[in-house]
């Protein structure tokens, strides 16, 4: 039986039997795995605190051959963003469940995505650094969909090629900026030129600095929104964690 140690982020998990957990995880270098971690439920278990969404943590698991499930042998946190903002922000709290539930939903099995891992922890850095969580969570969804190759352009308009940076408009039930002269009448979502602007220099800023940008409220509610769509149409249902964060907007 093979062992694998890696760097990992915790994603979340489940019950299992009386006394375990399987534990969803994303590796730096093998992708995402799923794993039991035996007696996790058990008082006094040594995987306790260890096991928070976001967490980023050394594992060590064995691979069966032939099985989805691997065999969790040690979680050792190393950054957990639960505990170092602890109980001081519900809106923080719940927009760590979000980013862990967006990477479990994109992140295929076993496939090594390095970018991905790079992003969620510089995430986990930043959140623990207690940066504004508003501007965290548009970095995110941004890199997330570009990661996978599906966020439309910020900088040049699809129908006459000129430039967005005045600001720019999602059309109804379509996923891509136009400029404003594009733009049909009768709505859309729209973004100011604060708005793309931060889209494109998220677009210049690895996530070990995103912490220099800066995004107003209301940029930051245009984005909110627009990435919502975006979302929306590419994972083809809503998540839990949106529903947690808009009844803590109200
Ligand atoms: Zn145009």
């Amino acid at each position: 039986m093979p062992v694998y140690t890696s760097e990992a982020l915790i994603l979340r998990t489940y019950k299992l039997g009386e006394a375990d957990r399987i534990v969803v995880f994303l590796t730096r270098d093998r992708g995402k795995k799923r794993g039991v971690a035996k007696g996790a439920r058990r008082p006094r278990s040594r995987y306790s605190g260890a096991l928070e969404p976001m967490t980023r943590a050394g594992v060590a698991y064995y691979e069966r051959e032939l099985r989805d499930l691997v065999r969790l042998n040690y979680v050792e946190p190393v950054m957990s963003p639960l505990s170092a903002i602890g109980h001081g922000s519900a809106s923080a709290l719940s927009h760590v469940g979000y980013f862990a539930e967006l990477i479990d939903e994109w992140a295929p099995e076993a496939h090594a995505d390095e970018r991905l891992y790079r992003l969620g922890s510089a995430i986990v850095d930043a959140v623990a650094a207690g940066a504004p969580i508003d501007r965290l969570a548009r970095y995110f969804e941004y890199w997330l969909l570009r990661l996978q190759g599906v966020y439309p352009s910020v900088t040049a308009c699809p129908g006459c090629g000129g430039p967005l940076a005045a600001g720019a408009m999602m059309p109804p039930r379509e996923e891509m900026f136009v400029c404003r002269r594009c733009a049909p009448s009768g709505g859309g979502t729209e973004l100011s030129a604060e708005a793309v602007g931060f889209l494109r220099a998220s677009g210049r800023t690895p996530p070990e600095q995103l912490q220099g940008l800066v995004l107003e409220t209301r940029a930051s509610r245009e984005l909110e929104t627009a990435h919502r769509r975006l979302l929306h149409a590419h994972l083809d249902k809503e998540l839990k964690s949106v529903r947690v964060l808009r009844e803590i907007s109200r």
